[in-house]
């Protein structure tokens, strides 16, 4: 059989700042339910190519498209809902219980049924209902379900940052992007993040992209990887392939 068209195609994708580019003609797919490691030394432009597939950054050439959707030119509340979701780098909430920030993701998905859930029609009462439904499903998903009427601010921080990749879950994306989700985390946290993410792709399927510096992780977890070096796509091919890749050797071990 023919391979399954890619989930998310991203084709000569260039950015530039003023007198630098970030970015530089990067193209790369991502294959329906696969993990595709992004990966690279800090300042490769990893996190504008998020910023890019997310909508925030808008590309002076190239294109990206979710199957035959082009999104490109759309607004990132358009992307979110087309199905493109993502965590940041450095953000991890410190505000309201782990069910308030999952409740958010999902007025994200469905802003029409919350605003006439504050007029307590039986319909979006009824809504709501299946929401939180939902998100206590998505915190067992993730570890977080004993967790789930706590303060985030009393979890441990491993926790704390994974409610970034549930309350993006809670998009039901059919893409996820995650900015280095195990930053900061102890090496237990950082088993039971993987553990999380090889389980979202295995049982449910799921589409990832991930940026991650731990490279004993994008080795356990990735199909496929692509290497960015000062903007410029480097290598590609799965964990094996790239390890052994005298380039990638040579940018990363200086040898
Ligand atoms: P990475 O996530 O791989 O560490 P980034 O995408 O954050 O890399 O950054 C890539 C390059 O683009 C870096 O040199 C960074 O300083 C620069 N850069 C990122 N965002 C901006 C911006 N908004 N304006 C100017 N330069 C930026
Ligand atoms: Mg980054």
């Amino acid at each position: 059989a023919p391979p399954a068209p890619p989930v998310l195609d991203v084709r000569g994708v260039t950015v530039r700042f003023a007198g630098l580019t970030a970015l530089d003609e990067v193209s790369f797919t991502v294959a329906p339910g696969s993990v595709h490691a992004l990966i690279g030394p800090n300042g490769a432009g990893k996190s504008t190519c998020f910023n890019v597939l997310s909508g925030l950054c808008r590309p002076s050439a190239g294109t990206v498209a979710l199957g035959d959707t082009e999104l490109t030119r759309l607004a990132p509340h358009r992307i979110a809902a087309l199905g493109v979701a993502r965590t940041f780098q450095n953000i991890v909430t410190t505000h309201g219980t782990v069910a308030d920030n999952l409740m958010l993701g999902r007025h994200a998905l469905s802003r029409a049924g919350f605003a006439a859930g504050a007029l307590r029609l039986p319909r979006a009462v009824r809504e709501q209902r299946e929401h939180l439904a939902r998100a206590r499903e998505i915190a067992e998903l993730t570890g977080l379900g004993a967790h789930f009427d706590s303060p985030v601010a009393l979890l441990p921080y491993g926790d704390r940052k994974r409610v970034e990749l549930a309350r993006a879950l809670c998009l039901e994306p059919r893409v996820l992007l995650l900015d280095e989700p195990v930053a900061g985390m102890n090496s237990a946290e950082r088993a039971r993040t993987a553990e999380v993410v090889g389980e979202l792709r295995s049982e449910l399927g799921l589409s990832v992209l991930l940026v991650e510096h731990d490279m004993g992780l994008v080795m356990r977890l990735a199909d496929d990887v692509t290497v960015l070096d000062f903007g410029r796509p480097m290598a590609h091919g799965t964990p094996d392939e790239v390890r052994q890749d005298p380039e990638v050797l040579r940018a990363y071990l200086g040898t």
